[in-house]
């Protein structure tokens, strides 16, 4: 079968709420991926952040392969033998007194919200009902009905209401605007990305993150970060609200958490905010099942063990560096943090993001657009300095051919 037959095949059967890039792959390693014509490809999406590790981490796969041959899943209506392991693992790693494992990003934000609501009811006496959660204009949270009635992107919402209620939404890096929000005595968190990736890598200003903590501590009000895509690594940082020293009180992981094998996710808190979830009230039948918690265990030894945020931090300043230097006018800006960055595209002679992201397929290297004139380059963490430079040509000339 040509990409052509695989591409039919999934427009004849499968939904069509995703409109991929062309091009179809068959194999993984490292920074690079291959098509079903064996063409090789820098990946620089990692799948939105999700294998920073790099494709296919061998230490992660063995993890993940071993476990798959003894136990793979028990379901929490009993023990088994690694979820503990994994517990203790992650909750000193980050240092929370407790993680709750969820499979998918979307559901450990919405565990991080239930969390918040029982936690304003029981410990901080807002009425039955009546919990409000802040949440900021241009979120990416998710896809279920509850994160997409905190979305402000129509496509993201249009056609799906009636909505969930109890959220406000403010603007983006706009610490006034939380200040006044923070006046009603309803309000039981701040769910907040550190940096906004879907949005486009939009990075609030220096100090925003801690402001915002602080506010919310004056007001006992929860900090939630979501740090789907901005933590592990990705922005230099273990996580990205690190850079500010900020220390969540709900922490939301997902993605790298499993180096891209499988759906695990997390969330983490102090016992004081966890504990208020009872037996029955919250869980998942895949979540924190044996694989993830040996593939969890894994994927963070990995970024530790290979200084994989140090990596993105001195990589990330020589990547945008060189971006700077393309000498055209449709690269209006070039943004980022570590490895998380995005290059925002002025239409030239009618081609766009998207036909950027074509010719760069074509000289070997995939990245997406996002809101039609955003393309994000997320490369996984573990590329070298050669690569990172070699790519950076890439992009250059792809730009310049235009
Ligand atoms: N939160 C953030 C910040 C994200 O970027 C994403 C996905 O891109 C999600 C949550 C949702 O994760 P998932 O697609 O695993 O549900």
């Amino acid at each position: 079968m040509t990409s052509k037959d695989y591409m039919n095949k999934e427009a004849r059967y499968g939904a069509h709420n995703y409109h991929p890039l062309p091009v179809v792959l068959k194999k993984g390693e490292g920074v690079f991926v291959w098509d079903v014509e064996d063409k090789k490809y820098f990946d620089f999406l990692s799948a939105y952040s999700a294998v920073n590790q790099g494709h296919c981490h061998p230490k992660i796969i063995a993890a993940m392969t071993e476990q798959a041959k003894t136990l793979t899943l028990t379901s929490r209506a009993f023990y088994n033998d690694v979820l503990g392991e994994f517990e203790e693992y992650v909750t000193k790693y980050f240092g929370y007194d407790k993680v709750l494992p969820m499979n998918t990003g979307a559901e450990a934000d919405e565990t991080a919200l239930k969390l918040a609501r029982k936690w304003g009811y029981e410990k901080k006496g807002i009425p039955e009902n009546e919990a409000k959660i802040i949440v900021c204009e241009n979120n990416f949270h998710g896809r279920t009905i509850t994160i997409i009635s905190m979305s402000t992107d129509p496509d993201a919402y249009k056609g799906f209401g009636p909505y969930t209620p109890g959220f406000i939404k403010i603007p983006y890096n706009d610490i006034d605007a939380l200040k006044k929000e923070l006046e009603d005595k309803n309000v039981a968190a701040f769910l907040v990305e550190p940096i906004q990736g879907e949005a486009g890598v939009y990075v609030p200003d220096d100090g925003y993150l801690k402001k915002t903590y602080d506010l919310c501590k004056e007001k006992n009000v929860l900090f939630i970060a979501d740090e789907v895509q901005s933590g592990l690594a990705r922005t230099g940082k273990l996580l990205a609200c690190d850079h500010e020293g900020v220390r969540p009180d709900i922490l939301i992981l997902g993605k790298a958490l499993s180096g891209g094998t499988m759906p695990v996710s997390a969330v983490l808190a102090d016992d004081d905010i966890m504990l208020v979830i009872k037996p029955g009230e919250h869980g998942s039948t895949f979540g924190g099942n044996p694989v993830a918690g040996k593939v969890g265990i894994a994927a963070l030894e990995v970024i530790k063990n290979e200084k994989l945020a140090e990596n993105a931090e001195k990589l990330g300043k020589i990547f945008r560096e060189e971006l700077r230097k393309i000498d055209s006018d449709m690269v209006e800006l070039v943004r980022g943090k570590g490895l998380l960055n995005a290059m925002i595209i002025k239409p030239r002679n009618g081609k766009e993001a998207w036909d950027v992201c074509l010719k760069l397929r074509d000289n070997g290297l995939l990245a997406k657009p996002t809101h039609g004139h955003i393309i994000r380059f997320a490369p996984p963490l573990v590329i070298n300095e050669e690569q990172i430079l070699e790519a950076a040509k890439i992009i250059k000339d792809t730009i310049l051919s235009f």
